[in-house]
C-alpha cells in the first residue's frame, strides 16, 4: 500500500534533514518535488494544488516549532495536511437507534462489493452483532451464489430469492425477515454494472427510497485511481452516499484514489479492503494512513510525545550540554525517568532532544530501565558527574549497591561512553549509526 509514493516522499524529506533554519527556498524546492510525487501517485490535480498551497502557507508562516529540525517540521506539516485530506478522524458506520440498521452497498461490478459486504458482516459479527446479508443483485445469479457461499463460510444468513424479480420487493421482504429473526444489521449487496447507467441508478434510487437505509456505502476499487474518484462523484450526485469503502488497497502502490476521493466527493472513507480474504478489512484511520504514507509513524508520534514531555527551555539546556560534551550520568538518569513516564519504551531514547535519529532502533525493556537507574543511583554525585573517577573498586561498590554485577556496571559505562561518542558525531552532522542500550 502506498509503497511508491512513500518512497518518493522519503527521499525528498531526507534532503531536508540536518539543515539549519528552514528557508523559503528549501520549502519551495521540497514542495515542488512533493507536488510531482503526488501527481505521479495519480492524485487529483486540484487536490494536489490545494494541498501544496496549504503546506506552503504553514511551512513558511509563523508555525515553527523551535524544538524540531527543519526536516521534521516539514514532515509534520505534510503529515497534518495529509490527515486533513484523508478526513481527520475515523468515521464509523452509523447504527440505527431502532434496529435493524440497514446498510446498502453500491458500486460497479468487480469493485469488490460482494466480498466487502461479507467482510463487513463478519466484522459486525465479531463485535457481537447479528447481521444478515441480502443478495439483491437479481441480474446475476452468480452474484447470488457467491454471497451464499461467503455467508456459509462466516456463518451468517443470506436472504435471497431466485423467484422475486423486483429488488425493492426483495429488500423489503429481507428487512421483514430480519425483524422476525431479531437481526440487528441488514447488509444489502445491490446490483453492479461495468459502467454507470441510468437503469442501475434508477434501481438503486428506488431501493434507497423504499427501504430507507441508514447508510449507503459505495465500494470503490482503489487500483482504478481517478476512475474510482469520478465514479464515486457520480454515485454521490445521483443517489447520495454516506461513505466509501476503498477495496484492493493492498495492490495500490500509488494511492491516488485514497488521497483524492474524500476531497472530491465530500464523503469519508469508512473502511478499506486490504486483501481477498474475508478478514482483510480495516476501519479507515486517516492518521495511521498518513503515517504509513510517510513511512515514519513512529517518528511522528514520538515527535508529538516529545513535544508534550519536554519543555522548550529544558530541551535547550540539554542540547547545550550535549554540544559542550558535558552530558553526565545524572542527565542520562533524568532523561530515562522522563522517558519512562511517556508510555511504551521502545525507541523513546531517540527522542531525547538533540539525540534525534542517531539513536534509532533501540529496544528497551522495563527491567533494563530499572537496572540502569539502580546503577546510576548507586553512584555518588561526583561519580555521576565525572565518569573518569569510576575505577575498579568503585565499580565493585556500585554493583553491590545496585544489586547488579560488575559486568553490568562496566557495560553501562561502556555504553555511556559510546553514547557520548555518538553525540559528538551527531553534533558533527553524521549521526547515522545506532546506539544500543546494554542488554541485561
Ligand atoms: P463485485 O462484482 O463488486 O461484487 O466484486 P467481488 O466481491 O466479486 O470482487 C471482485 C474481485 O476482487 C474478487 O476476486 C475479490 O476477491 C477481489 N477483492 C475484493 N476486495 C479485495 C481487496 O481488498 N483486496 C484484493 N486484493 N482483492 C479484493
Amino acid at each position: 500500500m502506498f509503497e511508491s509514493l512513500s518512497d518518493k516522499l522519503d527521499s525528498i524529506f531526507k534532503k531536508l534533514k540536518g539543515r539549519g533554519l528552514l528557508k523559503e527556498e528549501d520549502v519551495d524546492v521540497a514542495l515542488k518535488e512533493v507536488r510531482l510525487a503526488l501527481l505521479e501517485a495519480d492524485v487529483n490535480f486540484k487536490v494536489v494544488k490545494d494541498f501544496i498551497q496549504n503546506v506552503r502557507e504553514r511551512a513558511v508562516g509563523k508555525e515553527v516549532l523551535e524544538s524540531l529540525s527543519p526536516g521534521q517540521q516539514v514532515i509534520k506539516i505534510v503529515h497534518d495536511e495529509l490527515c486533513e485530506l484523508l478526513g481527520a478522524t475515523n468515521q464509523r458506520i452509523q447504527l440505527s437507534p431502532n434496529p435493524p440498521t440497514i446498510i446498502m452497498m453500491v458500486g460497479l461490478q468487480g469493485s469488490g462489493k460482494t466480498t466487502t459486504s461479507s467482510k463487513l458482516a463478519r466484522f459486525f459479527k465479531k463485535e457481537g452483532r447479528r447481521p444478515m446479508l441480502v443478495a439483491a443483485d437479481l441480474k446475476r445469479p452468480a452474484a447470488i451464489d457467491q454471497l451464499i457461499t461467503l455467508g456459509k463460510q462466516i456463518d451468517i444468513p443470506v436472504f435471497y430469492s431466485k423467484e422475486i424479480q423486483d429488488p425493492v420487493v426483495l429488500c423489503e421482504s429481507a428487512v421483514r425477515q430480519a425483524r422476525l429473526e431479531g437481526r440487528d444489521i441488514v447488509i444489502i449487496d445491490t446490483a453492479g454494472r461495468l459502467h454507470i447507467d441510468e437503469e442501475l441508478m434508477n434501481e438503486l434510487l428506488s431501493i434507497k427510497t423504499k427501504v430507507n437505509p441508514k447508510e449507503v456505502l459505495l465500494v470503490a476499487d482503489a487500483m482504478t485511481g481517478q476512475d474510482a474518484v469520478n465514479m464515486a462523484k457520480s454515485f454521490n450526485e445521483q443517489i447520495g452516499i454516506d461513505g466509501i469503502i476503498l477495496t484492493k488497497m493492498d495492490g495500490d502502490a500509488r494511492g491516488g484514489a485514497a488521497l483524492s476521493i474524500r476531497n472530491v466527493t465530500g464523503r469519508p472513507i469508512k473502511f478499506i479492503g486490504t486483501g481477498e480474504k474475508i478478514d482483510m478489512i480495516e476501519p479507515f484511520y486517516p492518521d495511521r494512513i498518513a503515517n504509513r504514507i510517510l513511512g515514519m509513524g513512529d517518528v511522528l508520534s514520538l515527535i508529538e510525545q516529545a513535544q508534550k514531555s519536554f519543555d522548550q527551555k529544558e530541551a535547550e539546556k540539554l542540547h547545550k550540554r550535549i554540544m559542550e560534551e558535558s552530558f553526565t550520568f545524572e542527565d542520562l538518569r533524568d532523561q530515562l525517568k522522563k522517558l519512562r513516564s511517556m508510555g511504551p519504551l521502545e525507541n523513546l531514547i531517540s527522542m531525547i532532544p538533540g539525540m534525534g535519529k542517531a539513536v534509532k532502533d533501540i529496544k528497551v525493556e522495563e527491567k533494563e530501565f530499572v537496572k540502569i537507574e539502580a546503577i546510576i543511583n548507586s553512584m555518588t554525585k561526583a561519580e555521576r558527574n565525572n565518569h573518569n573517577i569510576i575505577n575498579g573498586s568503585r565499580r565493585k561498590r556500585i554493583a553491590m549497591g545496585s544489586g547488579t554485577t560488575v559486568t553490568d556496571v562496566n557495560r553501562l559505562i561502556k555504553q555511556y561512553l559510546e553514547m557520548k561518542k555518538m553525540m559528538k558525531m551527531f553534533k558533527g552532522g553524521m549521526g547515522k549509526k545506532g546506539f544500543k542500550l546494554p542488554k541485561f
